[in-house]
């Protein structure tokens, strides 16, 4: 595996590959949830790219930027296991200019994660196009677990024509149910066991559905029971364009949960 530092090295390498190039773009601190999308991208492609930028423009002023999980060598281990050809780890001065054209994301991205964080989307997108842009990926791996991402990412490039086929994947959890993500390290020992209830609010939905029930209310209902002791952000229930609705339809619709620990927030979330 070769690691590219500069914008000049990429392009350079990227203009001699000829065959189908698949791509992972990170934030580093890599998991069990970025080491299954660099495997699917193993074997669709001829090529993969993992990138790992902490994308400055994604966080608002107060958020934990400076405090994000680094773990530069772990992380160039881990890619090498995954056998990716390339791992791009670009400079922030490298990849913005003082003065930039900038990426407005649609009135969707200011609900749920974006009423949240707003504007987060927007720096989601900006830096999304940018690597797409010099990666120029056949395909691209985005989590499912980050679905108002996902969605978004997916209406950018067919808003702007964009020739990438952007590859949903499933989400990888731990084996007690709880969702891998980078920030599960900020969680104590007792926040770690009660983090449970999330994914346990979700299984139970999907087994009240499982037995009929079509109730967007009623499901919400069941999962702040379950999660009564949680800070919750919030349960939703959307259809595959995020709009809200009242009945649950399966195979076009996402339950999403937030709850918070302390300053992290946990996402997770199921595709019925
Ligand atoms: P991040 O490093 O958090 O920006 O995530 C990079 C990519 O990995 C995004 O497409 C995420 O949706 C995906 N990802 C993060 N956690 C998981 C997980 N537990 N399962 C599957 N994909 C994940």
């Amino acid at each position: 595996m070769k690691i590219l530092k500069t914008i000049e090295e990429l392009q350079e390498v990227r203009k001699n590959i000829l065959g189908t190039v698949g791509f992972v773009p990170t934030m580093g601190a890599l998991h069990d949830g970025h080491i299954s999308l660099i495997k699917q991208a193993r074997t669709e492609n001829d090529i993969v790219f993992v990138s790992i930028f902490v994308n400055p423009t994604q966080f608002l002023p107060g958020e934990d930027l400076d405090a994000y999980p680094r773990r530069e060598e772990a992380d160039k281990k881990i890619c090498e296991m995954c056998k990716a050809d390339y791992l791009f780890m670009p400079e922030i001065s490298s990849m913005y200019k003082e003065e930039e054209v900038l990426i407005k994301a649609p009135n969707k991205s200011y609900i749920l994660e974006g009423k949240a964080r707003p504007s987060h989307f927007d720096g989601v997108l900006q830096v999304v196009l940018k690597l797409f842009g010099l990666v120029q990926p056949t395909n691209a791996y985005f989590g499912k677990k980050d679905a108002q991402q996902l969605t978004l990412i997916q209406q950018m490039v067919k808003n702007l024509f964009l020739p990438i086929n952007i590859i949903p994947c499933p989400i990888v959890r731990e084996s007690d149910g709880l969702a891998r993500s980078s920030r599960n390290v900020y969680l104590t020992a007792q926040q770690r066991k009660d983090a449970l209830l999330i994914s346990k609010s979700l299984y139970s939905a999907a087994n009240l559905i499982g037995k009929k029930e079509i109730s967007v209310e009623a499901v919400k209902n069941r999962m702040y029971e379950v999660m009564e002791t949680l800070d919750v952000e919030y349960v939703e229930i959307v259809n595959r364009e995020f709009d809200k609705i009242d009945t649950i339809e399966i195979g076009n619709t996402i339950i999403l949960v937030v709850a918070r620990f302390g300053n992290t927030r946990l996402l997770d979330n199921i595709w019925l």
